[in-house]
């Protein structure tokens, strides 16, 4: 198991149940907790803000949008003045705001022509979709932006108590009638589990959880233009910036950090199963270290489609890297209906088309069976 440093990160050689953990490059101890009492005291929000403490910081002109409370940095190079979330008129208030700068970002792949194409492509995809909403959807245009995003890195030991479950047969006797109605008695097989108290430690490195740190878009759907190419990371530089706009975080890194915990609740619970193995899991408690916890600002670019359909904000979004797209959409609900009487209709004639088969004296039943399926 690899165990980075935490004082150089250099990737040490880790055997479960080791407590103290010598670097052999910088020859930092590296103390590794060995009961829940070791990390109840510590305080990872805390940590977290004393590292954002010590972040270079950066000073950005920005414009807030007064209907949807974005807010971008200001680039004198783009003449649109359109709030690129939501598609309404930009105010030209501007003031300045403090920030983290990010460390690197990811440069724009896609471009804009590309983008718009695909955005057209999948609201062609759609089902279900209102026929004019192609035209609809091109009134607005799309926006190249940069969005801002946390990564976090983190090496943890989890304390668990739980149940291990290990099924076994039993015969069971039971009373039935035969086919001649006499009353007889038989055996079955019959599966139980049998569950034993236990508990473990187990270890997991995380590498780069990504965590959007926009509120103006949809969470769920920054998440799912996941996956993104993390690896081709190229440090921050404004020659990037040009003719895009970037979006201030607005979720601090230590809410990030929060819903960084939540991401890794499932890789962390899938290790205790397996740890706890037998046949069925129960997980009672769990108790996490974060060590060696570190976090990265980042800029991520995006394709922005905002446009309004039945007075409602739809947001189409494109990943600029792999061109992956995820959007809100509306429903047609008149093709809906049709489609389900279609359905109904299908369905009724395959009813008739078998009893049509079979003999007249189940008309009856038809009519019933008809009736109830309306
Ligand atoms: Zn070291
Ligand atoms: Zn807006």
């Amino acid at each position: 198991m690899k165990y980075p440093c935490g004082q150089c990160g250099a990737s040490l050689v880790f055997n479960p149940g080791t407590a103290n953990l010598k670097c052999e490059y910088c020859g930092f101890e590296n103390i590794i907790p060995q009961s829940e009492e070791d990390i109840k005291e510590l305080d990872f929000e805390g940590h977290i803000a004393k590292l954002e403490s010590r972040e270079e910081s950066t000073e950005d002109i920005t414009v807030k949008c007064g209907v949807c409370g974005a807010e971008a940095t200001f680039d004198s190079s783009i003449s649109s003045d359109e709030c690129p979330y939501c598609a309404s008129p930009l105010s030209t208030e501007k003031k300045s705001k403090k920030q983290i700068k990010p460390k690197s970002l990811l440069p724009f792949k896609i471009e804009m022509s590309e983008a718009d194409d695909l955005h057209l492509k999948w609201i062609d995809s759609l089902w279900f979709a209102p026929n004019n909403l192609k035209k609809r959807a091109r009134l607005n245009g799309i926006h190249g932006m940069y969005m801002p995003f946390w990564t976090f890195d983190s090496f943890t030991v989890t304390f668990y108590t739980g149940e291990r479950g290990e099924d076994y047969w039993t015969t069971e006797t039971y009373t039935t009638t035969d086919s001649k109605g006499n009353s007889v008695t038989r055996t079955r097989q019959v599966r139980k589990t049998r569950w034993h108290r236990c508990s473990g430690t187990v270890y997991n490195n995380f590498d780069d959880i990504l965590i959007p740190a926009s509120t103006s878009l949809p969470y769920k759907l920054l998440k799912e233009l996941e996956p993104w190419d993390l690896g081709n990371l190229t440090e921050h530089n404004t020659d990037y910036l040009t003719g895009f706009r970037t979006e201030s975080y607005q979720l601090g890194v230590v809410d990030g950090f929060e819903n960084a915990k939540d991401d890794m609740q499932d890789p962390i619970r899938d290790k205790i199963r397996w740890d706890i193995g037998g046949d069925h899991q129960r997980i009672h408690s769990t108790n996490t270290d974060y060590q060696n916890l570190t976090f990265k600002h980042i800029l991520l670019p995006v394709w922005i489609s905002p446009y309004r359909y039945n007075e409602k904000l739809y947001r189409t979004m494109i990943n600029a890297r792999t061109g992956e797209v995820q959007g809100e959409r509306p429903w047609s609900w008149v093709k809906i209906t049709l489609a389900v009487l279609a359905a109904l209709i299908l369905i009724i004639g395959v009813i008739v088309l078998i009893f049509m088969g079979s003999s007249n004296e189940n008309y009856g039943e038809l009519l019933e069976l008809t009736t109830t399926v309306l």
